[in-house]
């Protein structure tokens, strides 16, 4: 891993050196062509680290009481730092606009069916009003990259939640941007951003993008984000098209450079009207078993049990849950725009209320045995 000159003496990343390798070179470890498939899991969760052969052993190999085993292995390892809690989010669907064309994701510019809306400052301080009151302590503001929110847009809007609720985190999901709008954001209270880097591999994010979208701006940001002190969440989507075990594994790699505090993986799941639309979508059990090996090579991190998950299977996000995510996030939107919000088809947007939908979320999560807490939930450094 090439680290920016910049860094070495960053205060922000005093310590970002030595942290552990994740992913050794095959000499490093036994032979793992002679290991059973529970030895690599039990050595995974004892050492917090596998090679990239035994990382393909378990995914193809594990059969459905392996993937038990994985999964109460991360359980385990989230319990020691985390316990039972489980951290809510506040999800703002601010703006439906994007000037990005991914082809993956119905809010593409050129998907000329999307309808497109942005919330007013007021409508995005009633949702994190209502959340407060139910005892949201994190709101994330997620939308399109929209220039209509430029640097002083969204500072102000920034500033005037933090005013509101000093005692919650802010984070930011609004793409790329340069580094100085990323620092303004920071300044005006932003806490956290998230910013999936969608595949590590070259050849792969080509096949998902434009030209003009590069992997290596996407990258500079996630190191640019850091440098400033962000709390900083990246991941991928699991099944998108083109991807194969060496870019997944590519894609572990490279979290393992950059040691991000919050890690977002989701299925793939097509949307009718963009190029995508005729593939299949990604598969949960593969999800959960990377859920449950990223937990294991980061015990730490903040990991959700995303809507994309819950959107293929009824039970998404008890079962991510339970392969070791610590984290969920519902939306907090107004009911009135949240159909309007289609990165891909059937994404959960029922008329329910912010209100409704966590009451009966938390009820099936203790039934469980988890507790959703009233917390900040920053991730937990020492
Ligand atoms: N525009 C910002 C944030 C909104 S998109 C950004 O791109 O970072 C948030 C995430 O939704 C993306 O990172 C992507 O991983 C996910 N997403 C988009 N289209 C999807 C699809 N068809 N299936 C599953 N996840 C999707
Ligand atoms: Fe825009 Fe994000 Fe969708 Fe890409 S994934 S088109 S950046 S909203």
């Amino acid at each position: 891993m090439q680290f920016p000159a910049s860094f070495i003496n960053n205060k922000a990343l005093a310590g970002y050196f030595e942290r552990d390798k994740k992913i050794l070179p095959e000499h490093e470890k036994k032979d793992s062509v002679k290991m059973g498939i529970r030895d690599i899991i039990d050595e995974l969760a004892a050492e917090g680290s596998i090679t990239r052969r035994q990382v393909t052993r378990l995914l193809k190999e594990c059969g459905a009481k392996d993937r038990e085993y994985l999964a109460s292995k991360a359980r385990e390892v989230r319990e020691k730092w985390y316990g039972k809690d489980v951290y809510i989010r506040g999800l703002i669907e601010f703006t439906s606009y994007c000037r990005n064309d991914c082809y993956y994701c119905g809010l593409r510019c050129s998907n000329e069916k999307a309808e497109r809306y942005r919330l007013s400052e007021r409508d995005t301080l009633g949702c994190c009003r209502e959340g407060y009151a139910l005892g949201f302590r994190t709101f994330v503001l997620q939308g399109g990259e929209d220039p209509f929110f430029g640097r002083d847009a969204l500072s102000r809007l920034i500033s005037s939640i933090k005013k509101n609720h000093p005692d919650c985190a802010v984070t930011l999901s609004f793409g790329e941007h340069p580094k100085e709008a990323y620092k303004e954001w920071f300044d005006a209270g932003a806490d956290r951003y998230l910013l999936r880097h969608e595949t590590a591999n070259e050849i792969h994010y080509r096949f998902l993008h434009p030209e003009w979208q590069k992997l290596q701006d996407r990258k500079k940001c996630l190191w640019n984000l850091k440098e400033i002190g962000y709390q900083v969440g990246s991941g991928f989507m699991v099944g998108s098209p083109g991807q194969n075990i060496n870019s997944l594994i590519d894609d572990l790699e490279f979290l393992e450079g950059l040691q991000p505090e919050m890690v977002g993986i989701g299925p793939f799941i097509p949307h009718r009207d963009t190029p995508f639309a005729g593939e299949d979508h990604g598969r949960s059990e593969l999800t959960l078993m990377l859920l449950s090996i990223i937990r294991l090579m980061f015990p730490r991190v903040l990991l959700p049990a995303t809507t994309a998950l819950a959107t293929i299977s009824e039970d998404g996000r008890e079962r991510g849950l339970l392969a070791g995510a610590n984290v969920v996030m519902p939306n907090l939107s107004p009911v009135s725009v949240r159909g309007k919000y289609s990165l891909y088809d059937n994404k959960i947007c029922t008329g329910e209320e912010a209100a409704e939908a966590l009451s009966s979320l938390k009820k099936r999560l203790k039934g469980i045995g988890f507790n959703v807490v009233v917390a900040r939930g920053d991730f937990k450094r020492n």
